[in-house]
């Protein structure tokens, strides 16, 4: 076996997808970070393969940057906006997490060190783990990354960081948004220290309050440092599995090189979905709607946690994404609460699997995107009960 084997710890986010499926009994759903159901648009995807993929040749291989149907959709898609790009930075992905291991491949050798948030979204520290990198966890508040405790850690150990892991924006899974003042610092210090910066941004389109902050993509303004990743996961549908990066044009050869050696090319009827929704012109309506539902959805599931939870938790406020980061005041042990919870119907991810040191013992993460606004009441109910239950025991 090779060393990294045992380097790869898997996702437990990932896996509660097959141990969900599993289930026979009624389960509340808070646990994967998947758009509603009602969210996908299958009845324009239905329409679009209707046209798109009517000849063999929508089912032949790709080239690997990216079919340039969809190619050409995104980069007018994005002009103007804050993930503004050109074809000479675009690599299209098997979704934000071909991106990540793209981005680890070109950058993390063995023994590097790579910053990731605390929490962190499990699937990117994992991916720098596979890549056998040391992680340095830096705490995470209300304005995001801690970029300051950072700065005094390099000085203090003399280290600096090889890549710096950051999901900046509505952050999976806090739902913390990292301010302006930080993402500069960050970037500051990253060019100081010549530290790649990792920037995984796939809920920023999903603003639902506030202000829309720029992207560390945009404040960069091109520097070769920063590596954006980003998918139509969250705003399209993730079964589609079809994503970009926005890499500095030295790096396109080598994330061609790279993913021609993982799986060619994107899939490509599915890169031709995403061109037709794009070209079409329906995503910006569909964000409108979405934004709106989810915004529903996470006060219904804020109002069910004050209704239940007000005297044992508190809990963030996210103006966009999908999650929401429950801390107990007192101590609940979150990973044995799970099992009693989901026999009480209700599932969601313990904080612990946020952290390669496992620093959240009594939080969880609550995804309440993919669930209708009475069921979030009914499961914060039935999350009550086992909390009760577990207490009880
Ligand atoms: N990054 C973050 C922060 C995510 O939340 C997700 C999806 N849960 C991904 C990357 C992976 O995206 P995809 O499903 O497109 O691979």
């Amino acid at each position: 076996m090779a060393a990294r084997a045992s380097h790869m710890i898997g996702s437990p986010i990932d896996s509660s997808t097959s141990l969900l499926a599993a289930q026979t009994h009624d389960i509340v759903r808070f646990a994967m970070g998947s758009p509603a159901a009602e969210a996908i648009p299958t009845e324009v995807l239905t329409e679009i393969a209707a046209t798109e993929l009517k000849g063999a040749d929508a089912f032949d291989y790709a080239a690997t940057e990216g079919d340039p149907s969809i190619r050409e959709a995104l980069l007018r898609a994005l002009e103007g906006t804050s993930d503004e790009t050109s074809a000479d930075r675009l690599t299209i992905t098997a979704g934000g997490m071909q991106g990540l291991d793209l981005a680890c491949k070109l950058f993390v050798d063995p023994g590097d060190l790579v910053v990731v948030e605390s929490p962190t979204y499990t699937n990117g520290s994992g991916t720098a783990l596979s890549y056998q990198a040391e992680l340095l966890e830096v705490p995470v508040d209300t304005d995001g990354m801690d970029v300051e405790f950072l700065a005094q850690e390099v000085e203090r150990t003399g280290r600096a960081p090889k890549a710096i892991y950051t999901v900046p924006t509505f952050q999976n899974p806090s739902g913390t948004t990292m301010s302006l003042e930080r993402r500069r610092r960050l970037l500051e210090l990253a060019l100081r220290w010549g530290s790649v910066v990792i920037d995984d941004d796939p809920y920023g389109l999903l603003r639902f309050a506030g202000t829309d902050v720029p992207t560390l993509h945009e404040l960069a303004e091109g520097d070769p440092l920063v590596f954006s990743v980003r998918t139509f996961s969250k705003i399209i549908a993730p079964g589609l599995r079809v994503g970009w990066v926005d890499a500095d044009p030295s790096l396109q050869p080598l994330l061609i090189a790279a993913k021609q050696a993982m799986d060619t090319c994107t899939n490509l009827p599915a890169q031709r979905l995403v061109a037709g929704f794009l070209r079409e012109g329906h995503l910006a309506d569909h964000l409108v709607t979405q934004r709106a539902e989810y915004q529903r959805r996470k006060v219904a599931m804020q109002e069910s946690l004050s209704e239940h939870f007000a005297d044992l938790a508190h809990w963030t406020d996210p103006e966009g994404g999908f999650f929401l980061w429950v801390s107990f005041d007192q101590p609940v042990d979150t990973e044995a609460l799970f099992e009693v919870a989901l026999a009480e119907g209700v599932a969601y991810i313990p904080g612990n699997a946020f952290s390669p040191a496992k620093r959240f013992p009594h939080d969880l993460r609550l995804c309440f995107a993919s669930t209708a606004p009475d069921r979030i009441r009914e499961g914060v109910a039935r999350l009550r009960a086992a909390v009760d239950r577990l207490r009880e025991s």
